[in-house]
């Protein structure tokens, strides 16, 4: 296996080893580049743990992530694809051929600090990638909003939002918000 970075040959590694449970293992690169997860030691590791959840086969869902900056699986040598973890989150490359998946850098541990080891499966689904776009999409909204009106006035926006939501009568509400009032109506 070699690193889909430099092509270093890749070092077997632990990558989580605590307590009674089984040990996690994967692949590093010497350099630092980051680690390989090959999808037999994770399921491997995940029935070791929870056999009643031993379900969860990565499913070969298309990825939602674009294919720039592609890198080579290090066991195939196919093109990897390219997943959110969330919104604010990193990049995860995942080949679709053998479900390995790679981390850069530092992004293992940012994944086990994250508790994402153990929904790794979750990840690469169909509905948490829509779930990642749709809070991209809220969030681009947001900017938007924020650049057009104005951080301060967008404040004063959301506080007058959020108590006419409470409103009894907020249909009310709304129906006056319509309106253009008298004294501002003169062009
Ligand atoms: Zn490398
Ligand atoms: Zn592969």
């Amino acid at each position: 296996m070699t690193c889909p970075l430099c092509t270093a040959a890749l070092d077997r590694t632990t990558l989580l080893a605590s307590g009674d449970a089984p040990e996690l293992r994967g692949f590093a690169c010497p350099d630092g580049h980051g680690t390989f997860l090959p999808s037999d030691l994770y399921f491997a590791w995940r029935e070791g743990r929870e056999p009643s959840d031993a379900s969860g086969a990565l499913p070969a869902s298309e990825a939602v992530g674009d294919v720039k900056q592609a890198k080579l699986c290090p066991q195939d040598g196919r093109i990897m694809r390219r997943y959110r973890t969330d919104a604010e989150g990193f990049w995860l490359d995942r080949c679709s051929t053998c479900g390995g998946v790679w981390f850069d850098g530092d992004e293992w541990d940012a994944t086990v600090e994250a508790g994402l080891v153990e929904r790794l499966g979750a990840i690469f689904s169909d509905a948490w990638q829509r779930n990642v776009e749709e809070a991209l999409t809220a969030q681009r909204w947001d900017d938007k909003l924020e650049a057009e009106i104005g951080a301060d006035d967008l404040a004063r926006i959301d506080a007058f939002r959020a108590w006419a939501w409470e409103h009894p009568q907020r249909h009310l509400v709304f129906a006056r918000m319509q309106e253009r009032p008298a004294s501002g109506a003169e062009e």
